[in-house]
């Protein structure tokens, strides 16, 4: 599970703004990540999402492929060839940065159309999220949704739950969602147990991406509401996660971040008032470590201080 741009700072925030209490304490295990790419001390979520998807450095702005111009599998990838199934569920667009991580190789972040290509001839069996767009307003003129014939597109949860297609998308907008404060109805906590009932019924291994997208947005617009509400619902879906886990002890729970956004300050010494005394250092990204939260079988290797390419080499010792 990643929460985009959540640092320290964002957590705390949320927490407080939750009346303190956050299902994220619930962890004994914790860790911190470097985030660095390959040519920045601070990260783009494209290399810092390769560096945990795939086990390696990449550009700034590049998903899946490294340096040198040779492309590597993600441990989504490597699960799918050893039969588990897969997941991602994320607030973005199914394409941006950091789910496309997990199924796609391309030198540019930004080349969307491309992207759902690559994800329309993935391994992916479910997905949940937005940007529907880049499927079928194209300009080599296919319409992928008429393509991906294994696939059934359903237009809500309860048809996404009742569904026995093998592979089942489901768009929840055309373009990028709407931030909460906009109206997007909260998603994540509702939409991790959907999928989580599916592929726990195919009683087979799954590796499942869950993805807060838009604390980092919330933290490129220096707007502390915007940052809290969303990592206040990825704490929700946390808390659906945390439950899975305990009733499946054999799995390995991952809850990160891809780097800091904003350089976000808490700057109060009232709770209750907290929103009005933060500071943001910047609109964009910082170098600031991210803390690794683990539970479940493998958690203990999430402990200290290690580079982001570790969470790949970790995750995989549980890859049978
Ligand atoms: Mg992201
Ligand atoms: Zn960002």
């Amino acid at each position: 599970m990643i929460a985009d741009g959540a640092g320290l700072s964002q957590i705390t925030a949320a927490m407080y703004e939750n009346n303190n209490k956050f299902n994220l304490e619930n962890f004994k295990v914790v860790g911190l990540q470097k985030t660095h790419s390959a040519n920045s001390l601070i990260t783009d979520s494209a290399a810092s999402g390769t560096a945990m998807a795939c086990g390696i450095k990449t550009e700034n702005g590049t998903i899946g492929i490294d340096t040198e111009n040779k492309s590597f599998e993600s441990i989504l990838e490597i699960c799918e060839k050893k039969g588990y199934n897969s997941g991602i569920i994320v607030t973005s667009s199914i394409v941006h940065a950091t789910p496309a991580s997990f199924y796609a190789k391309v030198i540019s972040r930004a080349n969307y159309q491309e992207i759902a290509y690559q994800l329309s001839k993935s391994e992916v069996d479910f997905f949940i999220g937005g940007g529907e767009k880049h499927f079928i307003k194209r300009n080599d003129r296919k319409n992928l949704i008429t393509e991906m014939r294994d696939w059934e597109f359903v237009n809500g949860l309860d048809q996404f739950d009742s569904s026995t297609s093998k592979k089942v998308g489901y768009f929840i907008s055309y373009e990028e969602p709407p931030s909460l404060i906009e109206g997007r109805k909260p998603l994540l906590d509702i939409g991790l147990n959907s999928i989580l009932s599916k592929l726990n019924s195919l009683k087979k291994p799954f590796f499942l991406l869950v993805e807060g997208s838009q604390v980092d947005w919330g933290g490129h617009d220096n707007d502390l509401e915007y940052v809290t509400k969303e990592y206040i619902e990825f704490d929700r879906a946390i808390g659906v996660a945390l439950k899975f886990v305990e009733e499946n002890p054999n799995t390995l729970l991952v809850v990160t971040a891809d780097h800091e956004t904003g350089g976000l300050a808490i700057t109060s010494d009232q709770i209750k008032k907290l929103s009005s005394k933060v500071r943001f250092s910047t609109k964009g990204h910082t170098a600031s470590m991210v803390p690794v939260f683990s539970k479940g079988v493998g958690s203990k290797e999430f402990s200290g201080i290690y580079d982001n390419t570790e969470i790949f080499y970790k995750m995989m010792l549980q890859i049978k």
